[in-house]
């Protein structure tokens, strides 16, 4: 076990687009310790979803290196790299929806089963009641409200335990009272021991992490108190 969860060293992600190239991340190095709740603002199109997905083996960077808890994952397979991924990290991103025709106990055990790993009944039933949720276990996500989705699409997040969580923009387009109950859950999340990311454009949700860091036109720097 290393201290830092996550550590990054000169990363940088060009995307190459017809003759022009987007230089989305430059030279960004940090290291996140284990447990932490962490930040990272920035304007639309400064580099934090590129960021975020580096960090999570998702994108493949240019230059530049990722550890996962020590582990330097794009030396990895391809098999290797998604099966600690899959065991370490949960991801809350905004493509990550509901699956229609399932209700909310079926989105949030189907992934893990399918995984090889169906969490008992109860486990599921913990998760949606930690949501508050309880009530809506057997609804399908056409009957539930944007928050609800959300909390639901959480829920199937934390079923793994991951040790991580890479939230992109999670209370993106929700009112701002039920963006103060998302916040909730991930401080209650973190509390648990599990480090959060989360990558927003809003001042109001990055100030509830315990460290903000600021994008920049592709580079990252420390927020100061
Ligand atoms: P943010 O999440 O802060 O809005 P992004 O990481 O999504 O920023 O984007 C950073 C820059 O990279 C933007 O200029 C965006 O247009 C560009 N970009 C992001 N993804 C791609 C892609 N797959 N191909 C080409 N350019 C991209
Ligand atoms: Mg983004």
């Amino acid at each position: 076990m290393t201290n830092y969860i996550i550590s990054a060293k000169d990363l940088s992600k060009i995307y190459e687009v017809g003759p022009s190239m987007v230089r989305a991340v430059e030279s960004c190095s940090l290291e996140i310790p284990r447990g932490q709740m962490v930040s990272i603002v920035g304007h639309s199109g400064s580099g934090k979803t590129t960021l975020l997905s580096l960090l999570g083996g998702l994108v493949k960077p240019t230059s530049g290196r990722v550890f996962l808890d020590g582990t330097n994952i794009w030396a990895l397979s391809d098999k290797d790299l998604s099966r600690l991924r899959n065991r370490k990290i949960g991801f809350a991103f905004q493509f990550a929806s509901l699956i229609p025709t399932l209700n909310s106990v079926d989105n949030v055990r189907l992934p893990a089963a399918i995984g090889g790993k169906p969490p008992s009944p109860q486990r599921v039933l913990e998760l949606l009641e930690m949501m508050g949720l309880e009530d809506r276990a057997h609804s399908y996500p056409a009957m539930l409200s944007g928050g609800e989705q959300r909390r639901v699409a959480l829920a199937r997040t934390l079923v793994n335990e991951p040790e991580i969580i890479l939230a992109d923009e999670p209370t993106g387009d929700l009112d701002e009272d039920i963006e103060a109950d998302i916040l909730e859950i991930f401080k209650k999340i973190n509390a648990g021991g599990t480090t959060i990311v989360i990558v927003s454009h809003s001042w109001a949700v990055a100030s509830q992490a315990q460290r903000t860091l600021r994008m920049r036109r592709g580079h990252l720097s420390e927020e100061e108190e």
